[in-house]
């Protein structure tokens, strides 16, 4: 996946490790970047769950690693293809999205019929998360 960089060249979708408050390292973050002019960008459609995380960090945290692809399904689906050596290509990760997605209706349809609301909810935040992607 790319995008235009604001120097004119392409940036590639990459996984990286950030860091927050100096203390704190996030692995697995869904990354633009660019290899003209170094420029970094968070891929848009993780940024608000990014924030959350960071927020619910509060200032002044203690030293941790937290591994993004566990908190969101879209970058926990990017780290599975990168293990997998499945380029980060538009169609490429189209076809895991769409197989994450059924399988999380899957679970879905047993959780509704286990009457299990929690479950419920916590799936109905994960399809959310691979779905808002498109929105970027
Ligand atoms: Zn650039």
């Amino acid at each position: 996946m790319f995008k235009r960089c604001i120097c004119g060249e392409a940036m590639a979708l990459g996984l990286r490790k950030v860091f927050y408050s100096k203390t704190v390292s996030i692995t697995g973050v869904p990354v633009y970047a660019c290899g003209h002019c170094a420029r970094n960008e968070v891929y848009p459609g993780v940024k608000s769950d990014l924030s959350r995380l960071l927020s619910d960090l509060g200032a002044k945290p203690l030293p941790r690693e937290i591994r993004f692809d566990e908190v969101h399904e879209w970058a926990g689906m990017l780290h599975r293809a990168a293990s997998a050596s499945v380029p980060l290509s538009a169609a490429g990760i189209a076809k895991l999205t769409e197989e994450r997605t059924n399988e999380l209706l899957d679970l879905l349809l047993i959780a509704a019929s286990l009457e299990d609301a929690a479950w419920k909810r916590e799936l109905e935040g994960r399809l959310s998360q691979l779905n808002g992607q498109y929105i970027a």
